[in-house]
């Protein structure tokens, strides 16, 4: 294949329905006539709403502004419920509108990652996350659940979701696995068009007017297939597998009309998918028809070998059509001009680009000025969609155990406990009002419903009573009692895992658990999570034992399942979940597929069914299942603290100096942390992004999960290369907050 890595001709053939019309090209003809240069490549770059002001827009014509992850800040005055981004989209797009000499005007785009909602929204209503919507099976309700997100994206003032994302994890130790709907290619491919549909419509309805946005399919291509589950990594498989399990979702998304595409971070075998040029141009666009633009995940551009976040032809060379730049717009804009002044990118490729932007902003309808904005508030957090979301956590909720104590009566008289009981954060999980979903508190969700809450109101109208004891205590014994634990919100890489044992060395729900049985009183676990995990002894504690994932604002869809009786449960697993905390890739199909519940498995009333006692040994080398190292989030500070532990050992290390060198640590099991040598490298630094390595050895396994923190910076294990003499090697990227 004359050096070639893929042969377009084996890719299924896909069309994009309804984007390229004669009359909209012939508008794009007349536009791009009168547009500079500079205008044009404006067009091509994206920046960070937290890094660009609207007067920057006359000095820097840019195409595109993002709000990532984040609801607008404290005390911002787009946070109030009533009025969320509005001010900010219209300021932005005054400047883009506005009549002045020599300029043409073109409407921005603005992208929010509402990916389970519109999930940066207060007030907003806040679905179960992908991993949960898989388990319901049911594409009717996920076209209903887009058409409620892109209503209130478009109340909001955003006009592009950069979602559904379509990845097939396969390795559950994946930061990101909850953000893909199942294991199974052909459960995606389900998905896909209907969630595009509800977010976009259809060619006749598409349109800001009509309260829909754009849709993202995301990341293109082989996201979830990374070695290890290491977020970002090397997808190792050859091109019959990327076809038949990781591209499962895009045809149906590219035929139901998906307006963008984004590019995914990770590399295919070895090759950055933002330089991958056969991919992207010969593929995507070529044999797959897709005739949207395509765009760059944060910073992706500046990881291809050759290229830093501010300059990077390479990346429009292989089809990137839009970069997101972030924080790197100014210096990717000038850099990205010169390249086309001296030839190094081609007119027809910076023409090819600009005309499918501009293709989606007219399709999207935003050059008609008048937008709905304020007239449109109403849906967001509205009693339609609160319902369609509580639907939503009855039908993705999976019973994985159950001796009979569920359904409970709705006269019992039940204790509510666990950490999670009454935290409307923790059941929503990451990208919620922040990036990694933390810090939120539940007055950050007016008219949303923790799991205690929606107990309460069962109890009440059954004649029942909840009482809230996130510790278990009571006074007067319990008829039986509700735990709510799980996994704390993530996103992204801080998510990555290195086995599947929940919380290793921190057994506090299991102790919980056990003690309420110890006194007589019957356990029906509710377990947060975003992905299967090893949770065999809290399984064993429990009477019941419901896998929940992050069920969202509607917490009230819960109690419909436990209490009462009058809903049954009916999701099925589509993650198989693993019978050790080693077992990380369970694919059906496999000759040793041997996981604790298949892929499908899900218990209900109707058929009952109970669960023996389960094997308590993790299966894991205990020397490496205690290891969980992560940083908060935030900027590299100077100096920084690293605690291991409850142990902290201070050490003065300049963030400007510290380039190489490595920190080496030795865990010796008794609270204390040692540093040899040099303390802190610093391997790359590209803006405000970089990896840090880290050598560690654990001598003694410790107690309780390892936390290490470098100062308020927010990093997860990437990379885990095991040394000679027990040295462990760690390659950390540090993600900048935005
Ligand atoms: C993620 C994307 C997301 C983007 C914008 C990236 O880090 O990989 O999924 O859409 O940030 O927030």
């Amino acid at each position: 294949q004359d050096g070639k890595t893929v042969n377009p001709q084996n890719w299924p053939e896909a069309k994009s329905v309804g984007l390229i019309d004669d009359a909209t090209e012939a508008k794009i003809d007349a536009l791009m006539a009168r547009m500079s240069l500079e205008e044009k490549i404006g067009q091509m770059i994206q920046a960070d709403i937290g890094s660009i002001t609207p007067e920057d827009l006359r000095e820097y014509p840019l195409g595109s502004i993002l709000a990532g992850g984040s609801s607008p800040p404290l005390g911002h005055p787009d946070r109030s419920p009533a009025q969320p981004w509005i001010e900010t989209s219209r300021a932005f797009n005054a400047v883009a509108m506005e009549e002045r000499e020599g300029h043409v005007r073109i409407p921005l785009m603005f992208g929010v990652d509402a990916v389970h909602g519109n999930s940066n929204v207060v007030g907003a209503t806040i679905f179960p996350h992908n991993v949960g919507l898989g388990a319901m099976r049911d594409p009717e309700l996920m076209r209903r659940i887009g058409q409620a997100t892109a209503e209130e994206t478009a109340a909001a003032g955003m006009d592009w979701a950069f979602g559904p994302t379509l990845a097939v994890p396969q390795d559950e130790r994946w930061g990101r696995a909850y953000e893909g709907y199942s294991e199974d290619p052909d459960v995606v491919a389900s998905y896909a068009a209907p969630m595009v549909e509800g977010l976009q419509g259809t060619p006749d309805s598409w349109g800001i007017q009509g309260g829909h946005v754009a849709a993202s399919v995301k990341h293109f291509l082989g996201d979830g297939g990374t070695t290890d589950g290491i977020d970002q990594g090397d997808t190792q498989v050859d091109e019959e597998t990327l076809i038949r399990v990781h591209n499962a979702g895009y045809p149906n998304a590219i035929n139901a009309g998906t307006m963008t595409v984004m590019a995914s971070f990770n590399t295919w075998n070895g090759v950055k998918m933002h330089g991958n040029r056969e991919l992207l141009t010969d593929v995507l666009k070529g044999r797959m028809g897709f005739d949207g633009f395509i765009v760059g995940d944060w910073n992706g551009h500046g990881q291809i070998p050759g290229c830093i976040n501010t300059d990077c032809p390479q990346t429009f060379l292989a089809g990137l059509d839009m970069a997101m730049a972030p924080d790197s717009w100014k210096g990717l804009y000038d850099s990205t001009l010169a390249a086309a002044k001296d030839g190094t990118i081609p007119m027809e490729r910076i023409d090819d680009a600009v005309r499918r932007i501009l293709r989606v902003k007219f399709k999207m309808g935003l050059f008609d000025t008048a937008r709905p904005f304020e007239s449109r508030t109403a849906v967001i957090g509205s009693a339609e969609h609160r319902a369609i979301a509580r639907e939503a956590v009855r039908k993705s909720l999976v019973l994985l155990k159950n001796d009979g104590v569920l359904p409970i009566k709705a006269s019992a008289n039940i204790l509510v406990a666990g950490e999670a009981a009454d935290d409307i954060g923790r059941q929503s999980g990451g990208w919620t009002l922040s990036w990694q979903g933390d810090g939120n508190t539940n007055a950050d969700f007016p008219g949303a419903t923790s799991i205690y809450a929606g107990i309460a109101q069962a109890a009440q109208a059954g004649g029942g009573t909840a009482t809230l004891s996130t510790d278990g205590s009571f006074s007067q014994k319990p008829d039986v009692a509700i735990v709510v634990f799980g996994e704390l919100p993530y996103a992204e890489m801080r998510g990555d895992v290195r086995t599947l044992e929940f919380q290793p060395g921190d057994k506090q729900a299991l102790a919980l658990l056990k003690r309420l049985r110890e006194q007589g009183i019957p356990t029906v676990s509710v377990f947060l999570s975003g992905r299967p995990m090893w949770v065999n002894p809290e399984m064993n504690a429990s009477n019941a034992f419901v896998a929940a994932w992050f069920p969202g604002s509607e917490g009230a869809g819960i109690a419909d399942l436990l209490i009462g009786g009058d809903h049954d449960f009916s999701g099925t697993l589509s993650f198989s979940w693993p019978k050790t905390a080693g077992q990380f890739v369970l694919n059906q199909g496999q000759d040793d597929y041997d996981p604790l519940f298949a892929f499908g498995y899900g218990l209900t009333y109707a058929k009952g069914g109970d669960v023996p006692q389960l094997s308590e040994v993790s299966g894991i080398d205990a020397s490496l299942a205690n290891t969980s190292l992560f940083f908060t989030r935030g900027r590299v500070p100077e100096p920084f603290t690293l605690s291991l532990a409850d142990a902290v050992t201070r050490s003065a290390v300049d963030s400007e100096t510290a380039q190489e060198g490595a920190m080496r640590l030795t865990w010796n099991g008794a609270g204390s942390v040692s540093i040899d040598g040099p303390e802190l490298a610093l391997v790359r630094e590209t803006n405000a992004d970089m990896n840090i390595q880290v050598t560690y050895r654990l001598v003694t396994p410790p107690s309780g999960a390892v936390e290490m923190k470098l100062g308020a910076a927010s990093v997860n294990i990437a990379d885990v290369l095991d040394g000679s003499d027990g040295w462990h090697m760690l390659r950390i990227p540090l993600k900048c907050l935005r």
